[in-house]
């Protein structure tokens, strides 16, 4: 029958190239992935034979068969699992692209290894590594018999199988190897990869043997006897002593040596597991190229029974926070049998980085998804399974260079557990680290702050902003820097979510110093001399609020502030500047609840800066006087930029500074800068400038 042929999708196409023309030696990674895929497709029978036992009826046995076959330079690997209808080997192997064919190749051109394929999603295509033609004849219990066939190029052809035996039901790649690839035909070599890269496995991988046996057959022209019969006969010849003449000769032989003998990894006890197998189990798991960070085997017994074995990863996947994609984590089991990879009720999914296996000797075999959502037993495992990994990172953190690892890796993670899991919370905070205008270029734990904190502290500060060099000389942490006190820096957008929600740490709340209510420790003395002070700023406050009108909520004297003349802050439970950063910079979201949540500002000044009390004699002076109105709003524009909000009308802030620097050169105004005075506030809001605020998504 006719083969039809198809285009590979544009990226999937340039995967091939790259792999095909790429220098790289460590080419027996394909065995692996391809192993992996079997692993897969009998899993997928598997599950789908919980619920309907009919569906094996098209081929009992689960297995993977590698045959090596030298005399035609071909691998071939075969599996019994759910097998590829047409429409799937069209759509898996070639026309829909995956977002981790890009990502990969990406990830090539900045120094990966093609040994991460797996990761990426991306894994059958390291077939052509090794192979210059590549068949698939799969066959799927809804669908006939097909053979896919590429050399790549670009194209490949799809042809209902009329040639080949009828598979049953599964998958059989045939590789026709290069030309220098040939040593992937070895036995030895096969048995070398498969223990190295796929020993654990859980389905028998056969490797299908010849052997050249010498036989002792009769040496006469009898009729022919089968060969078990030709053995019983020579005992009793021997028996009788030799009366009979023997010749020897050659015939080959083939059999079926299973290769992954090793039983299933969890159950054994961890005092007798190697650090190595450890590690195997692990990227035979997760498809990962390194060694995990940290593992942790254990099992819960008494009312309900499990083992588990929970490992973190050296690093995060690409797409860690890419949302649409499930995420194949950890492999629930029942009594040994797999059940399935993609389990959301096992584990939050903050935690969705761990990877590992949970083993149930209670749930029943055939439980489907929706009554999944309800059980019970999986409640509690759950439970255990995140206290565990609470135990793992609280170890990990015990080694500071692998704790840094981790919190490069895990930290969002980290932070929205404590966004998400209120019951964890306070554990979770162990784990935060910040920078502080203490720490340098380290960063600290709130543990390590509270125990730099001065007697009189009662409270953890924290400032948030865009990046560290903004937030550094803020004027903010002015008296906190005089004061002693230390301040933690949050740059992380992240970290505004994760802290507001957190609150206070080991009983001492967490205090942002750029909102209002400020209460520094201070003494009755420094408390009643400011108050005083306050007083005598009254007509000042006011007659800048005049000026500003409904641009800020009030004008106040500051207790904060030691050189700067003033600083913007905003409400208590309002967003902060830096979350209204944040918010606008999410250009999608609905501007409704900006308006309400958006930051109420009070202008807060310093009662000891020169600029401020000269501003103070002018008013004093003369009220009405027009420059102290120009001035005030330069004031609170600048105040706005330092403080860290986004200036709303930048066009008419630069006019205003124009118009200070030809004072300065003595520019004749009228001439220079026509147009401009009085003309602030009606002047129309310049649009934001597009690449003002990176775009940040949460
Ligand atoms: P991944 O395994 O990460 O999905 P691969 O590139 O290795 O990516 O495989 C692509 C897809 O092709 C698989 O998701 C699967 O649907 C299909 N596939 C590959 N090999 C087999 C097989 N032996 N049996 C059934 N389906 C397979
Ligand atoms: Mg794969």
């Amino acid at each position: 029958m006719a083969s039809e042929s198809f285009g590979f999708q544009a990226e999937i196409s340039q995967l091939l190239d790259l792999i095909i023309n790429t220098f790289y030696s460590n080419k027996e990674i394909f065995l692996r992935e391809l192993i992996s895929n079997c692993s897969d497709a009998l899993d997928k029978i598997r599950y789908s034979s919980l619920t309907d036992p009919t569906v094996l009826e098209t081929e009992r046995e689960l297995y993977i068969r590698i045959t090596p076959d030298k005399e035609n330079k071909l691998l071939r690997i075969r599996d019994t699992g759910i097998g590829m209808t047409k429409v799937d080997l069209v759509n898996n192997l070639g026309t829909i692209a995956k977002s981790g064919t890009k990502a990969f190749m990406e990830a090539l051109s900045s120094g990966a290894d093609i040994s991460m394929i797996g990761q990426f999603g991306v894994g059958f295509y390291s077939a052509y590594l090794v192979a210059e033609r590549v068949q698939v004849i799969s066959k799927h219990n809804d669908d006939e018999q097909y053979i896919w066939e590429s050399s790549a190029g670009g194209t490949f052809t799809i042809t209902p199988d009329t040639v080949n035996e009828p598979l049953g039901r599964g998958t059989e790649l045939r590789l026709y190897l290069k030309e220098d690839q040939l040593e992937y035909l070895d036995e030895k070599k096969i048995k070398d990869i498969v223990k190295k890269h796929s020993e654990f496995i859980s389905y028998p991988i056969q490797l299908v043997v010849t052997k050249e046996v010498e036989k002792e057959v009769e040496d006469e022209d009898e009729e022919e006897e089968s060969k078990t019969e030709d053995k019983i006969v020579e005992v009793e010849d021997e028996e009788e002593g030799k009366k009979k003449k023997t010749k020897k000769v050659k015939e080959i032989e083939t059999e079926n040596q299973e290769l992954n003998k090793t039983k299933p990894l969890w159950t054994r006890s961890p005092q007798d597991i190697t650090p190595d197998e450890y590690g195997s189990f692990y990227k035979s798991l997760t498809n990962d190229w390194e060694d995990h960070l940290a593992v942790k085997h254990f099992s819960v017994e008494g009312q309900l029974e499990f083992k588990a074995i929970l490992y973190v990863p050296k690093r995060a996947p690409f797409d860690l926070f890419e949302t649409k994609k499930k995420r194949n984590n950890i492999k629930l089991y029942v009594r040994r049998v797999f059940i399935m990879d993609d389990c959301e009720e096992l584990i939050p999914e903050y935690l969705n980085f761990v990877r590992g296996i949970v083993d149930s000797e209670d749930l029943p075999l055939n439980i489907s998804r929706e009554t999944l959502q309800q059980n019970k037993i999986l409640k509690v495992i759950r439970k255990n399974i995140v206290k565990k990994c609470m135990d793992l990172f609280t170890e990990i953190s015990e080694d500071k260079d692998n704790f840094t690892k981790f919190y490069e890796a895990f930290g969002k993670n980290i932070k929205l557990g404590i966004h998400e899991d209120a019951q964890n919370r306070s554990k979770l905070a162990e784990f935060l680290r910040f920078n502080s205008t203490r720490s340098g270029e380290e960063s600290t734990s709130l543990k390590d702050y509270i125990t730099r904190m001065p007697e009189v502290q009662k409270s953890i500060y924290y400032l948030t902003g865009e990046s560290l060099t903004s937030v550094r000389d803020s004027p903010f942490l002015e008296v906190l820097k005089k004061k002693g006190f230390e301040v933690l820096l949050l740059v992380d957008p992240i970290d505004e979510y994760a802290i507001t929600q957190l609150k206070e740490f080991d009983g001492k709340k967490l205090v942002c110093v750029s909102k209002e209510g400020l209460e520094l420790e201070e003494t009755e003395e420094e408390k009643k001399e400011r108050e005083s002070e306050a007083a005598s700023f009254d007509d000042l406050c006011k007659a800048i609020k005049d000026a500003l009108g409904d641009k800020v909520e009030k004008v106040v004297i500051s207790n904060r502030i030691v050189d700067s003349p003033c600083v913007l802050v905003t409400g208590q439970f309002g967003w902060s500047s830096n979350m209204e950063r944040i918010m606008k910079a999410q250009a999608l979201r609905d501007s409704s609840m900006s308006s309400y949540m958006a930051s109420k500002k009070t202008l807060e000044l310093n009662p000891h800066n020169a600029i401020i009390k000269e501003l103070k004699k002018k008013v004093v002076e003369d009220k009405a006087d027009k420059s102290v109105r120009d001035l005030t709003y330069l004031l609170f524009e600048t105040a706005l930029l330092t403080s860290g909000f986004v200036l709303e009308e930048p066009t008419s802030f630069a006019k205003r500074i124009y118009r200070m620097i030809s004072l300065g050169l003595d520019v004749d105004e009228e001439e220079e800068v026509p147009a401009v005075q009085g003309s602030e506030t009606e002047a129309p809001p310049a649009p934001e400038a597009a690449g003002a605020s990176a775009m940040e998504e949460m």
